[in-house]
């Protein structure tokens, strides 16, 4: 079935971790780890990232566009890891290839990796848009696709070269349902196409022992949706089960369960945190 595959099957189960108390599973302690599209405190990365050290990360790699400077000072200075920050393009596959290079020569290896950076673009329908948005599509498809093929692509060389790994990526719910009345098709395409990504991925990392997850929030109150007209947060909430948005700490679990050995047997997961607006 799997040609390349150079281990035997069935494969050694890791019963080393039956010695371990469940509580223990869920440590980070000696890792190193990225988090891309970190740079913001109210943002998903940021609770991710923070999550990490909590958990005993060695080290942790920011990587932002936008200088993530204070973010990594702010960690650092907070839980006394070794933080340190990058800024990188994810939407330029050279961009990423540099910044693996610079967090294995700082580092030394990267156990987990989390692909979280992203734009969100509201175009309404694909009949209303005009020649001039066909570059906003682009954009969004570069950065929330691409730049998550370039990571995973020079990340999993890495993972397969240390026979271990979790990649986790964030999607959306908004990749497993139209969000409405407020359509965003470019976005939801890119995010539909992160969880196939993430299940391909997962088939073809597991011979060398790496995994591959998709985070699926749901409409996350990070600072990004202020802008919009009150109304439309209320029409939110009222679709939403739990009745309002979430925090970005409401997902602090999930990025920390998919990180670590709790998950060892989860690979190809698309786990959904979204106050149950996928439900009905
Ligand atoms: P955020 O703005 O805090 O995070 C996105 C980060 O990505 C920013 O820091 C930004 O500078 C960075 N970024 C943008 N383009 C980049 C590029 N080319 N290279 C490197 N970094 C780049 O917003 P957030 O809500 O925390 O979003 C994080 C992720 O969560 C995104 O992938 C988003 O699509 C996803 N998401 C958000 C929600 C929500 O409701 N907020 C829901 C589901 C999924």
């Amino acid at each position: 079935l799997y040609p390349d595959d150079p281990t035997p099957i069935p494969r050694r189960a890791p019963t080393e971790l039956l010695e371990r108390s469940t509580f223990d599973l869920f440590s980070l302690k000696g890792k190193i780890c990225v988090v891309t599209g970190a740079a913001r405190a109210k943002g998903i990365g940021y609770a991710a990232a923070e999550a990490y050290c909590e958990a005993g990360a060695k080290g942790l790699a920011i990587w932002d566009y936008n200088d993530p400077s204070e973010a990594a000072e702010t960690l650092s200075r907070k839980y006394g890891t070794d933080v340190r920050a990058y800024r990188v393009d994810v939407s330029k596959n050279e961009s990423v290839k540099a910044a693996v290079d610079k967090v294995l020569k700082d580092f030394g290896t990267i156990d987990v990796f989390v692909a979280n950076a992203g734009v969100v673009w509201e175009t309404g329908t694909i009949l209303n848009m005009e020649t001039d948005d066909d570059v906003n599509w682009h954009h969004l498809m570069d950065v929330d696709l691409n730049g998550v093929y370039y990571c995973a692509k020079h990340v999993g060389r890495v993972f397969k070269e240390h026979k271990t790994g979790s990649l986790v990526i964030t999607a959306s719910m908004s990749g497993l349902i139209v969000n409405f009345p407020n359509l965003q098709t470019p976005y939801n395409v890119a995010k539909a196409a992160c969880i196939n990504m993430a299940k391909s991925l997962a088939v073809e990392f597991a011979p060398f022992n790496a995994r591959v997850n998709c985070v699926c929030p749901g409409y996350m109150d990070t600072g990004l949706s202020d802008f919009l007209p009150q109304k439309t947060l209320n029409t939110w909430a009222q679709l939403i089960p739990a009745g309002r948005q979430g925090l970005n700490k409401e997902l602090a679990g999930a990025y920390l369960y998919l990180a670590t050995d709790a998950a060892s047997y989860t690979t190809g997961a698309a786990l959904v945190v979204d106050g149950g607006y996928t439900c009905p």
